[in-house]
């Protein structure tokens, strides 16, 4: 299982990953992103692609 892990210090709050996410992992919550629906991530790593700013990582779990 993979999740997404944002930087809050570089994150700029764009919502580019939010429009991007397919899955709804992720929302804006004041001035940095969130994950909200971590289980939901499959992993596809079109938010850390699209992230102008590189604040997205992805862990694999088991
Ligand atoms: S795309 Fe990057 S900078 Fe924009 S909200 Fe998402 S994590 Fe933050
Ligand atoms: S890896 Fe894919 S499913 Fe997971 S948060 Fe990023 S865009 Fe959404």
């Amino acid at each position: 299982m993979s999740r997404p892990i944002i930087n809050a210090d570089e994150c700029q709050a764009c919502g580019i990953c939010v429009d991007t996410c397919p899955q709804g992992v992720l929302e804006i919550e004041g001035d940095v992103v969130a994950v909200v629906d971590e289980d939901s991530c499959i992993g596809c790593g079109e938010c850390l692609e699209e992230c102008p700013m590189g604040a997205i990582e992805e862990i694999e779990e088991d």
